[in-house]
C-alpha cells in the first residue's frame, strides 16, 4: 500500500473494497464516509465514532481534497436565472472553470472541465488558445461538481462535459468522473442526465462505448459539414475526417429513441452557405435521430469573423428545416463573462502556458 487514494475520484464499492484491504477498523462505515464526502465535501473519520488509530488508518489511505473557489462571475438573464462562472484553483496553483447554466424552472446544468487547455486546437475556441496543459484526474473531474452542490450551493440537475479540454481526450479521467457521477450510492446522477460532448475523437468514441452507458447523450461539434472546411476549424478532422465519424456515430451502441446533439457554431461567411446547410442534412441523415443545435458565434478576444445577425440565424435554421433537420437554436448564455461555448479559457488562465507540459 503506497499513497493516499482521492475518495472522489472512486466509487462507493472501490472505497470499500479497498477499505476493507488496507484499513484495520471500521471498513462498515466505507459508504457512510463516502456519501460525506460526495454530497457534503466532508471527510470527518473520527466523526462517526471511530477509535482514533482507526480514523487516522482512514486518513493515511484516504483523502478529500477539493480545489478553492478563486472566484465566481455572473450574469443576470431576463428570467432572473444566472449563468455563472467559476473558477477553480488545484493544489498545482493551475486553475479551471466550471459552468452553472440555467436551464428553467430552476433547474441548472453544470458544465466542467476534463483538461486544463485542450491540444485540439478548434479555431473558434478560447481553450485551445491556452493550449495543453494537463488532463484532469477522474478526482479533479467529480471535484468540480462536489464544490459546486456542496460549497456554492448550487442545485445541479444535469452534468455536460463541456467545459475547458477535449474529454475523450482524457477517457481515463472522464470514464471514471462519469461512473462515479453515476453511482447510486453517492452523486446518483442517472444516465440521461450526463452528457459528453466531443468535437470527434473517434478513439475516444470507442472508449466511451466501452463504459456501457447506452442512455448517457452524447454530444458532436460538427461546425462544419466539408472536410476542407472542418480541417480549418478544427483539426481533428484531419485525423478523423467526417466519414469516419459518421460511421463512428452510426455504429455507436445507443439506446432506443436516442437522439443524438449535433453542435454546429454559426460563422457568417464560412459555413452558413445554402451547401453548407445541404452538407450538415446529408452528415446527419443516416444517424437516425438527431437534432442540429445553431450556435450563434461569440466573438473571444482574437475573433475569426463577427457575430451572425439575427436574419443570418433565423435563414440557416430554415435552410436546414427546409432539408428536413431537426433544428433547434440555441440560446447564448453567458456571453458577458466569458462562459459561452467555446469561450472558457481567459486571459489570466492562459498566462499558465509558461507552467510546464505534462507529457
Ligand atoms: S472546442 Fe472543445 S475540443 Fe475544441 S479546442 Fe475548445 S475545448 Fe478543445
Amino acid at each position: 500500500m503506497s499513497g493516499q487514494l482521492d475518495i472522489i475520484g472512486l466509487t462507493a464499492d472501490e472505497v470499500e473494497a479497498e477499505a476493507r484491504r488496507s484499513v484495520a477498523s471500521g471498513a462498515g462505515l466505507a459508504k457512510t464516509l463516502y456519501k460525506d464526502a460526495v454530497l457534503r465535501a466532508r471527510f470527518e473519520p473520527e466523526a462517526h465514532g471511530l477509535s482514533a488509530r482507526s480514523a487516522e488508518a482512514w486518513r493515511a489511505r484516504f483523502r478529500l481534497v477539493l480545489p478553492a473557489v478563486v472566484r465566481t462571475v455572473g450574469e443576470e438573464s431576463l428570467m432572473g436565472d444566472d449563468t455563472v462562472k467559476a473558477v477553480l484553483a488545484f493544489q498545482d496553483g493551475l486553475e479551471v472553470e466550471c459552468v452553472r447554466i440555467p436551464m428553467g424552472q430552476g433547474r441548472y446544468t453544470l458544465c466542467v472541465s476534463s483538461q486544463v487547455g485542450c491540444k485540439m486546437g478548434c479555431g473558434f475556441c478560447e481553450t485551445a488558445k491556452m493550449g495543453f496543459i494537463r488532463n484532469l484526474s477522474a478526482a479533479e473531474i467529480v471535484a468540480q461538481l462536489v464544490v459546486a452542490r456542496a460549497v456554492l450551493g448550487w442545485e445541479i440537475r444535469n452534468i455536460v462535459f463541456m467545459g475547458m479540454g477535449e474529454p475523450l481526450d482524457n477517457p481515463e479521467g472522464v470514464l471514471q468522473a462519469l461512473r462515479v457521477m453515476h453511482d447510486r450510492f453517492g452523486l446518483s446522477y442517472g444516465q440521461p442526465r450526463l452528457t459528453i460532448c466531443t468535437s470527434g475523437r473517434v478513439d475516444g468514441l470507442k472508449r466511451l462505448a466501452e463504459l456501457g452507458f447506452k442512455r448517457m447523450d452524447l454530444s458532436i461539434s460538427l461546425n462544419a459539414a466539408f472536410d476542407h472546411k472542418r480541417d480549418v476549424l478544427m483539426p481533428v478532422n484531419r485525423k478523423y475526417p467526417l466519414a469516419e465519424l459518421q460511421q463512428a456515430l452510426i455504429e455507436h451502441p445507443r439506446r432506443e429513441k436516442f437522439i443524438y446533439a449535433i453542435n454546429y457554431c454559426l460563422l457568417p461567411g464560412f459555413n452558413d452557405a445554402p451547401e453548407d446547410a445541404r452538407a450538415v442534412a446529408e452528415f446527419v441523415a443516416p444517424l437516425g435521430r438527431a437534432v442540429v443545435n445553431v450556435i450563434p458565434y461569440n466573438p473571444g478576444t482574437q475573433p475569426l469573423t463577427r457575430a451572425p445577425t439575427e436574419d443570418e440565424v433565423v435563414g440557416f435554421l430554415d435552410q436546414l428545416r427546409e432539408h428536413g433537420v431537426l433544428v433547434q437554436r440555441r440560446v447564448t448564455k453567458g456571453r458577458s463573462v466569458m462562459a459561452a461555448c467555446g469561450q472558457l479559457g481567459n486571459l489570466e488562465l492562459r498566462r499558465h502556458r509558461s507552467l510546464p507540459v505534462a507529457p
